[in-house]
């Protein structure tokens, strides 16, 4: 019986998310024959505890359907008759699996197809392979969504759909996939099945069996591949003018305008003055070179108001722009969105490239040495993450792994995943270049040639740090930057200018060079010297060094691991153990190391005896005749590129235990629960302006930094300070977002609370939260400034809320930060309680988020090590450390946090700040000055809350 023609499709809702903890409500089954449903089986079972309000609300199963219903040993026992041998289909099968064992013996069980396995395989580019993300992929309507005889004939379709799909790929694709899906050890997920699947569809009697039944199309917009260049690439280089042209500032804000083209271009175009304000600024930057910081408002379309001038301006001088964003989302939006339309709108055939760090393409070169091993060498569990580029590779014109949704997602799970990840990267292996076979076709080679012919460059912050450390290797050179998002440029500056120490630094290093997996250094050696024709005498002297080597690299392994266990118990009585991280400042007057010297010293000899070892294999495989063994160019660069991670690693342990750079500041850093395999220790600099200004902008002649929180109580000082741009001759300015503020945000305060520091504190907040949101009800978010009071209000407040129909959502409970983020806004009056990255980055417009609590003005943890120190360089010049750090810093990320509430003009909504230093406090005036509109302060509960219905109340009525 053929799985295509007859099988059983399988589905069950549950009591709750966790899978493991969770009870079965409800069962369907459906089966298939011939194509055709023919029979279904659905029913309730009462578990032993009722699903939360928030599922009921999800499935629409109520506790009173649920009571009374059949056991679930009852249900299995049908469910087993109804299934009986034939294949079963499901998704996410690892529950419905382990369900199935308790009642069925293993010998028993059919054979189980897991249509999110096969998702990842047959369209990887999707975000996720989460049911409703193929129903919508694959235009498949599903009527009865989280009812289980719904989804289980929706997982009918979606199967039908994912294996039309898997038929357009070609015999020895699928002949590859099934190979290595069979050649999978455990733990990887039951690929076994899978593999038989893969050989069946490439039947043709399969196929012709299959064509039998209709399948949905495929939404292709969502499967195909988004190019990383956009306009023609047809010249070797750009070819910039020697000398400049201006461009038109007036022009400029004329296209901008009224009756300028984008009004023309765009029925719905909103002309914005202060936008026009900062391309005019942004203009007479490019035109006369130097720095300005633009803080532009939300809303005030600051990308538009860089671009045209930078389209324009790169177009007529052929010369570069490069655009540097933080966040994923903005570069896109900029790349596939902004550039496009600008481009479009001005008619000019700029040409630009998204340009990314070497490790986010995949090698070609990697990829066949990964994808030819034989069985017998791969036995390594991580290798399920080349599943889903087997078919990807042919297709994708950027060959960039973030593309790939099922990869990334089978990075985060499966053992060994990472460091497969690295080695299939263009950064993990040396590069052949010229020499490489797939050199025509690389896919980093190919968009740095673009990035040398292109006008716009975007990047991230990370990669400007990286090629600045490359000297320019990475971008080429430049002298134009944009960088937007610039408020998180000195944490990104401080990321990558400092120096990390760690355990699974050391192994990551040690694990290319030898153990566990089959391409490893010393591996790929002793089977090319089997392989090759030396003497004998050479072949044994080769053999013994390479048994010195692997030996010296397993020494390594065990002093690293001694040397962390020592410093975790000498660091044990300052870090106490707790469920949080912690960390801890060091110098070399109060050295950690000084009593742990002699495993310092015994890893640094290891690492040198292994670097040693290294080096004679390198002067060995130098010397031997050419082509003496197999592979030996690239046995050769490998082992020098592994010599250089080891130096940087010595480099970086040398660092971090002298501790005697005085620019830099150092510490340690403790994980949860004191686990040694993860402590680590950190050098970064103390003063992140002075590099730059040494080493950075002296190389640019046009710099424009913009966000839409650059300024402190409309003063840049902060911000000049911290990145190094104190000089006369930047230029500032702010320009304010369009948003009417005075109508579309109250801003309340609640007179009566005690102060933060005050014991009564968290009870009031808990107290005032559990009263608040119900009454409210509407989309909130409550951004806290610590997990310990997060962590209490969500443990007080979790069961009153469910009681009530409300969905909680907490950072750390709930599921990962985009996961929760979603629901959140799909759910429009649920509650999120958010820390640290809620604060910014994260945009829910519309009513999903109508009221923003604020609960403590977000100062940083005292005892930051990095702060402590910059604390004590201010002391030291004779400033106030807190006015002038302190106070600035949290008073930019309080604006990031209520910028959360309001992104659009039609957003309406009330922002409740619960920490009264607003008001009592003298530094309070950095943070009210920030504030866009008044505020009231009530004087007690009841005001606060009749306020806010009276406010949200006046919206409704005032709405046509
Ligand atoms: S040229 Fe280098 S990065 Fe590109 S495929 Fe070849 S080895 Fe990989």
């Amino acid at each position: 019986m053929s799985i295509l023609e007859s099988f059983v499709a399988l589905d069950f809702e549950t009591t709750g998310i966790e899978p493991f903890s969770s009870e079965i409500i409800e069962v369907a089954v459906v089966r298939v024959q011939n194509g055709q449903i023919v029979d279904s089986f659905q029913t309730l079972v009462q578990p032993r505890k009722m699903p939360s309000v928030s599922i009921q609300r999800l499935t629409g199963i109520t506790a009173d359907e649920l009571r009374g219903q059949p056991s679930l040993e009852a249900v299995m026992a049908k469910l087993r008759r109804f299934v009986g041998a034939s294949p079963l289909i499901s998704h996410n099968a690892d529950f419905e699996v382990s369900r199935l064992r308790m009642s069925i013996p293993v010998a028993e069980l059919p054979a189980v197809f897991d249509t999110v396995e096969l998702a990842r395989i047959a369209v990887p580019r999707l975000p996720n392979h989460r049911l409703e993300t193929l129903v919508d992929a694959f235009s498949i309507n599903n009527p009865e969504q989280h009812r289980a005889l719904g989804d289980a004939q929706t997982l009918v379709e979606v199967f039908r759909a994912l294996v039309n799909t898997l038929r357009t790929f070609s015999p020895a694709r699928l002949e590859t996939l099934a190979r290595l899906a069979r050649s999978l050890p455990r733990p990887a997920p039951p690929y076994g099945a899978i593999a038989d699947l893969l050989l069946e569809i490439q039947a043709a009697a399969a196929r012709s069996a299959f064509d039998q039944v209709s399948a949905p199309p495929v939404r292709i917009g969502a499967l195909t591949s988004l190019p990383n260049t956009f306009g023609a690439f047809d010249e070797d280089r750009l070819d910039p003018a020697s000398s400049l042209e201006d461009i038109d500032t007036e022009a400029v804000a004329k296209t901008l305008g009224a009756h300028g083209d984008f009004a023309r271009a765009m029925p719905a175009y909103e002309v914005r003055q202060s936008q026009i304000d900062m391309a005019r600024a942004v203009t007479e930057v490019l035109n006369e070179g130097g720095t300005l910081l633009c803080e532009a408002g939300t809303g005030t379309g600051k990308s538009l108001a860089y671009l045209v001038p930078s389209v324009t301006w790169a177009w007529k001088n052929s010369h570069r722009v490069v655009i540097s964003t933080h966040t994923k989302n903005l570069q896109e939006q900029l790349f596939y969105k902004d550039l496009p339309l600008v481009a479009g709108t001005l008619d000019v055939p700029v040409r630009s490239v998204v340009l990314k760090g070497k490790n986010n393409y995949v090698c070609l070169h990697q990829w066949h040495e990964e994808i030819g091993l034989p069985a017998a060498e791969a036995m390594d569990a991580g290798r399920a993450l080349l599943l889903p580029l087997v078919c990807w590779i042919y297709e994708t014109e950027s060959g960039d792994l973030e593309e790939n949704g099922a990869f990334q997602t089978l990075l985060r799970y499966i053992p060994g995943a990472y460091s497969l990840a690295g080695r299939l990267s263009s950064e993990g292996k040396p590069c052949g270049r010229r020499t490489c076979r797939y050199y025509d076709r690389c896919f980093v080679t190919r968009v740095r040639r673009a990035a040398q012919q292109a006008h716009i460059i975007v990047v991230n912050h990370s990669l400007l740090f990286s090629d600045l450390a490359a000297d320019h290797g990475v971008i080429g050179e430049y002298e134009n930057l944009i960088v937007d998002e610039a408020h998180t440029f000195e944490e990104t500056a401080i990321d990558y200018l400092g120096t990390e120490f760690s355990l699974p630094l050391v192994k990551s290093v040690l694990e290319e060079i030898t153990t566990p997996h089959a391409r490893s250094l010393l591996t790929r050696i002793r089977a090319n010297l089997r392989r090759s024709k030396i003497e004998d005498a050479t072949r044994k002297s080769f053999e013994v060094q390479l048994g010195v080597t692997g030996q010296a690299a397993e020494l390594a392994g065990e002093k690293a691991e001694a040397f962390f266990r020592a410093a975790k118990n000498e660091l044990g009585a300052s870090h106490p153990s707790s469920i949080y991280s912690s960390k801890m400042r060091y110098s070399s007057q109060a050295n950690v190391f000084d009593e742990i010297r002699e495993y310092r010293d015994d890893l640094f000899f290891a690492l040198k005896t292994l670097h040693d070892g290294l080096q004679t294999l390198a002067l060995w495989l130098r010397d031997l005749p050419m082509g003496g063994i197999p592979e030996q160019d690239e046995l050769l660069a490998d082992t020098e590129l592994r010599q250089a991670d080891l130096a940087r690693l010595t480099a970086a342990m040398d660092l971090v235990t002298r501790a005697e750079d005085e620019d830099m500041v150092y510490w340690s850093e403790m994980p949860p629960h004191g686990d040694e395999t993860r402590l680590k220790f950190v050098a970064a600099p103390l003063d992140v302006g002075a590099t730059l200004r040494k080493n950075f902008y002296p190389g640019l002649r046009s710099l424009v930094m913009t966000s839409a929180t650059l300024s402190v109580a409309e003063k840049f000082n902060y911000f000049r300070q911290r990145l190094g741009l104190e000089d006369d001759s930047v230029r500032t300015m702010a320009v304010k977002s369009p948003f009417d503020f005075d109508n579309q945000v109250h801003i309340a305060l609640p007179g009566w609370f005690p102060e933060p520091r005050d014991a009564d504190f968290e009870p009031e907040v808990i107290s005032l939260l559990q009263v608040l949101i119900p009454k409210i009800h509407r989309g909130t978010l409550v951004l806290f400034t610590s997990h310990g009071m997060l962590e209490n209000a969500y443990n007080a407040l979790k069961q009153p809320f469910e009681e009530q129909g409300i969905l909680l959502l907490g950072q750390r409970f709930d599921g990962s930060r985009s996961s929760i983020t979603n629901r959140f806004r799909q759910d429009r009056r649920s509650v999120l309680f958010g820390t640290e990255s809620f604060w910014q980055g994260i945009d829910v417009p519309g009513e999903a988020l109508e009221l923003l609590i604020i609960v403590k003005l977000p100062f940083s943890v005292p005892g930051e090590p990095l702060e402590t120190a910059q604390s004590e360089a201010l002391a030291a010049a004779g400033k106030n450390p807190f006015l002038h750090l302190a106070v600035p810093k949290a008073a930019i990320r309080f604006r990031q946090g209520f910028g959360r509430l309001i992104r659009h003009r039609n957003d309406r909504g009330a922002v409740l700040i619960l920490d009264t230093r607003l008001v009592s406090k003298d530094y309070g005036r950095a943070f009210h000055r920030s504030l866009p509109t008044s505020y009231t302060v009530y004087r007690s509960q009841e005001e606060l809350i009749a306020g806010f219905e009276a406010w949200f109340s006046a919206e409704v009525s005032t709405k046509p």
